[in-house]
């Protein structure tokens, strides 16, 4: 916070803690900018905690046939699984087939999948025979069963991957802070010069002045859109159409193992998966439009219903709501179709869109996580066109990105198992670390030690009892009773640390609303 308050000019100021502001702001330190980035809630507490954690090419690009989409964020996932071995593996998937036709429909769609990946593919599609796909996947209902296809891709912690960017990002120079809301723009004759801040903790303002401003915040880019256009005098229309995804999270037991289901076609016509991670199964997702951008969205229980009853269709034990031990809801960013507002809108043809209003704020937004270090290389790209950042500067360490490996990562960092229940494996090389801090031993459950939430609080930005059991621990997301159990004893640790209030009644509050309603509907409101 002093840092911020210090009187200097940034290069860049980046608005958004999630996968596309940390990357942009992780790409423009390691080449050398001046970088600060200011996030409201937590790292990743917008949607880039909610993803179904799958580091992929999107298969349904494929049949779409955008090739060039799904080979670049197959580049992207080798790129990833290499920086990040310590979050982020490889993960099989099966697909069963029920119809005669669907084993070698399928097959050859993934065949061309690994094509696409080449040298960057993960491991070879493979044509399973019923037995094979019993097999692999031993919950799975066998009746009518004809056979399955096998294909490889990845899966990742995504909060844990948005902590570890923002740790890069500041050791590579960027000032990054948590809990610091963006509250308004500051203009000088007609053009963004900086942003208005304020600490969320104490209510101290700040004025940051920078030559660039990134607007990455999510499916909120809209707020400070309209903003700039107030500012100038130009209207400026809605860019985001919000649609949310609600998973939920059963035990391992419902399909033991370490290989995914793919269901590839439900009853609305989309796929939808049931993943191991971390010791539990998360089943997900739905895509139903909204138009109302809560911080918390609650899944309606439609959506629960039909996740539920198209996963249960395949397993011998379909799961019901009694069994459901966490739900989440993330928005995605849907950029709408052109407007024609005078910015410069380039819809990539990647599904993200930069856009640089006449005032010069650049807006970000759309995407997925696989791409995120593409992203920001196209949000620096368009920075630079446009006269904002010094071009030679950012030209100069192009792609510096590629092999930069994350805080966690470093050289001889052991590989994770993400199918097993929470540990120090989430480590990396850091493991050492927090097994020399007092309370090592002293497991509060779930995987978490006091340790752990002394080590969330020292390094890795934690301030409240939600920072820790949502997004350094995630046992909000695997299991909200046990985590709402725990919230005294991290609350009592994180004062000890920190020193301040670490809201420990807004975590219990929170976490009952990731709990299924057990019969009757589930909540609708926000
Ligand atoms: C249901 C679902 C499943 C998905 N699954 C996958 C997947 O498996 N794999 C994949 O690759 N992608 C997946 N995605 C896509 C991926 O999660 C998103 O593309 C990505 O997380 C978007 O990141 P973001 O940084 O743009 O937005 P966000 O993560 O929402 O970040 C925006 C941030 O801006 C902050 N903010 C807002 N206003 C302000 C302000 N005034 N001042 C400061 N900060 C502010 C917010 O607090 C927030 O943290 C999924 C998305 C959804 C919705």
């Amino acid at each position: 916070m002093e840092r911020l308050a210090q009187p200097r000019c940034h290069d860049l100021a980046v608005i958004g803690g999630g996968a596309t502001g940390l990357g942009v702001a992780l790409d423009a330190a390691a080449r050398g900018l001046s970088v600060v980035l200011l996030e409201s809630h937590d790292f990743a507490g917008g949607t880039s905690s909610r993803a179904t954690k799958l580091v992929h090419g999107g298969v349904r690009y494929l049949a779409q046939g955008n090739l060039s989409l799904v080979r670049e964020a197959l580049h992207e996932r080798a790129t990833l699984l290499r920086n990040a071995p310590h979050l982020a593996q490889p993960l099989a998937f099966v697909m069963p087939a029920y119809r005669w036709w669907e084993v070698p429909f399928y097959g050859v769609g993934l065949k061309a999948y690994d094509a696409l990946a080449g040298a960057a593919g993960l491991g070879r599609t493979e044509f399973l025979g019923r037995a094979q796909a019993l097999q692999a996947l031993p919950t799975l209902r066998g009746e009518g069963l004809k056979g399955g296809v096998r294909y490889w891709d990845g899966q990742f912690d995504d909060a844990r991957l948005a902590v570890a960017l923002a740790r890069t990002a500041a050791r590579a120079g960027a000032l990054v802070l948590n809990h610091c809301e963006v509250t308004g723009l500051v203009h000088e004759a007609g053009r963004v010069a900086g942003l208005q801040a304020r600490d969320r903790e104490t209510g101290r303002q700040f004025q940051v002045q920078a030559a660039c401003v990134v607007n990455a915040t999510g499916v909120w880019v809209d707020t400070l859109r309209q903003c700039d256009g107030a500012a100038t005098g130009r209207p400026v229309r809605p860019m985001v159409a919000p649609s949310q995804g609600v998973h939920l999270v059963v035990d391992a037991e419902f399909l033991p193992g370490r290989q995914a289901l793919l269901v590839p076609r439900t009853a609305d016509g989309r796929v939808l998966f049931a993943v191991p991670w971390l010791g539990k199964l998360i089943l997900g997702t739905t895509d139903t439009p909204r138009d109302d951008l809560p911080r918390e969205p609650r899944a309606q229980a439609a959506e629960v219903d039909f996740i539920l009853s198209e996963i249960g269709r395949y397993l011998v034990r379909p799961p019901t709501r009694e069994d459901v031990r966490s739900q989440w809801v993330g928005l995605r960013p849907l950029v709408r179709p052109d407007r024609n507002d005078g910015a410069a809108t380039r819809a990539i043809s990647r599904e993200h869109t930069v856009q640089v209003s006449p005032s010069g704020l650049v807006t970000v937004t759309g995407g997925k996580w696989t791409t995120y270090r593409a992203m920001a290389e196209d949000v620096l790209a368009e920075c630079a066109a446009h006269g904002l950042l010094d071009a030679e500067r950012v030209n100069a360490k192009e792609g510096v990105t590629t092999n930069l490996r994350l805080v966690g990562a470093e050289a001889g960092a052991p590989a994770t198992d993400l199918s097993q229940a929470p540990g120090l494996h989430l480590y990396g090389a850091e493991a050492a670390a927090v097994r020399a801090l007092p309370g090592a031993d002293r497991a509060l459950g779930g995987g978490l030690t006091e340790a752990m939430v002394r080590f969330a609080a020292r390094q890795e930005y934690a301030r409240t009892v939600e920072d820790v059991l949502a997004r350094r621990s995630r046992l909000l997301f695997l299991d909200a009773r046990r985590a709402a159990s725990l919230a005294g004893e991290v609350a009592a640790l994180l004062r000890q640390e920190t020193g301040v209030d670490p809201r420990e009644a807004d975590f219990r509050a929170l976490a009952e609303g990731y709990l299924p309603a057990a019969a009757g509907p589930a909540a609708t409101g926000a």
